[in-house]
């Protein structure tokens, strides 16, 4: 994934680094065996199973589970 375009019309890359647009989510399961090894340095960290990108324009979230390029998951923000 390196760009896509929302619902809403706005262009989403994560050519910068970093970036507001990919948020870093893992599950606590997930965490929990990364923080269960002894030595943790941010470089063996492993990357997150789902990539999850969030557009600043509406907000909506898009979650992937690489290698696919369709989101499984697209949430939007819920009106008041
Ligand atoms: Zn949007």
């Amino acid at each position: 994934m390196a760009r896509m375009t929302c619902k809403c019309g706005a262009k989403l890359n994560n050519q910068s680094a970093p970036n507001d647009i990919e948020l870093v989510v893992y599950t606590d399961k997930e965490w929990d065996v990364i923080c269960s090894k002894d030595v943790l340095h941010p470089w063996t960290i492993p990357s997150p199973k789902y990539e999850v990108w969030r557009c600043p324009e509406c907000k909506r979230i898009y979650v992937y589970e690489p290698p696919g390029n369709t989101p499984v998951m697209v949430y939007s923000l819920e009106e008041e």
